[in-house]
């Protein structure tokens, strides 16, 4: 497909054209920002009061805007939808998206795991000069505008505070986001505008568990935090802190497993996953330090005195007694009070998943509109001059700064489509 550098595309403009780019999050900006440098009228709606709150809201604990690790290894993170996205990354890839924030005045380092971050560190200093410099390229905001879908003649209707209203723009990106964190905005109910097989079902991605235990355990520890265990499961394990919710577990490591973990839960639920609570030990060496306890030591004490902390010891006890099993499961019984088969539960602990924490609190959302809903611009088959971008299109990528990697690129793909579409004339 031919596209336009800015310069040739302004040249040779020979009308202006209205755009409206639908949802303010990263991936919509990024195509405003497109179309608006080949001097387009670009209006961008939203319905939330103010654009891109998951964008502020991901900057809260430090903005990971991409990774700097070779595009060779950086495109695989994309699993399935690798040979997909591809093509959007190397169009627009991490360094580009660094030179962006550069000339946005926000110069990013690279962090000792490779993620990739503002110096800043928030999104806000970022998102207010970007905001600058899409208000001088004309780009409208028009917030508080609800998109519904389209009416009979094919015009975009937007219920806002003020009744409904329509638009009849000459092309269209939809950048609706996921459908967590929906008080940020973003709540998958553009599912229902759309034809239903142009969309793979929502699901969570990086996202948290819920376990079998009773809730007494999650009552009492939720919050706390199970340090530098590794978790294993469904053929992949992850290492690093795991916190307890009131229902289940999530962080950074339950997230690195989580798509292998949903999709074996859809197979068969509930899932078998251990932890490691001592991996800098091995099992031998953990069965000697329980060897130098007195043997008139309880085994509570022998746990607190490895520094175990109370929500491993809770899970061990209920191993060694199989209470965490659902019913019908049982490991194999472990002797209170053998030194070597404690050793194998705290290398190796059951908990059982019943399935994955709510879409709502996931970090992203797998599932979306098809690659084959849509052409190699991004445009709906079924509808020409309607572009899709971001986490509404059907990929997933762990946490890392792929997923902003990824919405900026297609948003900006979806921009590079629509100029070569109202070039070529609709
Ligand atoms: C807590 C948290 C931390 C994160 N941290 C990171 C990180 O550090 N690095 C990273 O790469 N990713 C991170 N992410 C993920 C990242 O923020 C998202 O992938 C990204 O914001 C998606 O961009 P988007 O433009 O596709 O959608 P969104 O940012 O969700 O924007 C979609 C927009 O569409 C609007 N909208 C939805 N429906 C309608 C409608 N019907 N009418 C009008 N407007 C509508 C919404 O209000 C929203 O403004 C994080 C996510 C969360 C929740």
């Amino acid at each position: 497909m031919a596209l336009f550098g800015e310069e040739d595309y302004t040249a040779s403009m020979m009308n202006r054209k209205t755009i409206a780019v639908i949802g303010a999050g990263p991936a919509g900006l990024a195509a405003a920002e497109r179309i608006s440098a080949a001097g387009h009228d670009v209006v961008v709606y939203d319905h939330m009061p103010s654009p891109a709150r998951k964008f502020l809201m991901a900057g809260r604990s430090g903005l990971n805007l991409t990774h700097a690790e070779d595009l060779s290894l950086f495109r695989t993170r994309y699993g399935a939808a690798e040979a997909w996205l591809t093509p959007f990354i190397e169009r627009f890839p991490p360094q580009a998206l660094r030179d962006w924030a550069d000339g946005l005045g926000q110069s990013c380092f690279t962090g000792s795991s490779g993620r990739v971050f503002p110096h800043a560190m928030k999104a806000s200093p970022l998102l207010r000069a970007w905001l600058g410099r899409l208000a001088a390229q004309n780009v409208r905001l028009a917030l508080r505008h609800r998109w519904t879908g389209w009416d009979a003649q094919g015009r975009l209707l937007f219920s806002t505070p003020e009744g409904m209203a329509s638009a009849c723009p000459d092309a269209v990106v939809l950048a609706l986001g996921g459908a967590s964190w929906s008080r940020l905005g973003s709540d998958g109910g553009w599912v229902e505008y759309l034809p239903p097989d142009s969309v793979a079902p929502l699901q969570p991605a990086n996202c948290g568990f819920q376990t079998c235990c009773p809730a007494a355990f999650h009552e009492r520890f939720h919050g706390e935090v199970l340090h530098s265990v590794v978790i294993s499961g469904a053929g992949v394990q992850a290492r690093g802190d795991v916190t307890i919710t009131q229902r289940g577990i999530e962080g950074a490591p339950v997230y690195r497993v989580s798509a292998a973990w949903r999709d074996a839960l859809a197979e068969r639920a509930p899932l078998d996953i251990r932890i490691d609570f001592r991996p800098g030990l091995t099992r031998d060496a953990l069965t000697q330090r329980l060897d130098k306890f007195r043997a008139r030591e309880s085994q509570a004490n022998r746990l607190r005195r490895l520094g175990l902390s109370a929500p491993a010891r809770w899970l061990l006890r209920e191993a060694l007694e199989n209470r965490v099993q659902p019913a019908g499961s049982c490991v194999e019984n472990q002797t209170e009070g053998a030194a070597d088969g404690l050793a194998a539960l705290i290398k190796s602990c059951p908990l059982w998943l019943s399935g994955t924490d709510a879409l709502d609190r996931a970090i992203s959302t797998s599932g979306g509109v098809r690659r084959d809903a849509v052409n190699q611009a991004v445009m709906l088959k079924a509808r020409p001059g309607v572009f899709v971008a971001g986490e509404m299109l059907d990929w997933e990528a762990p946490t890392g700064g792929y997923l902003l990697q990824a919405c900026f690129a297609t948003g900006r793909a979806a921009g590079d489509g629509v100029l070569s579409w109202l070039e070529a004339g609709p």
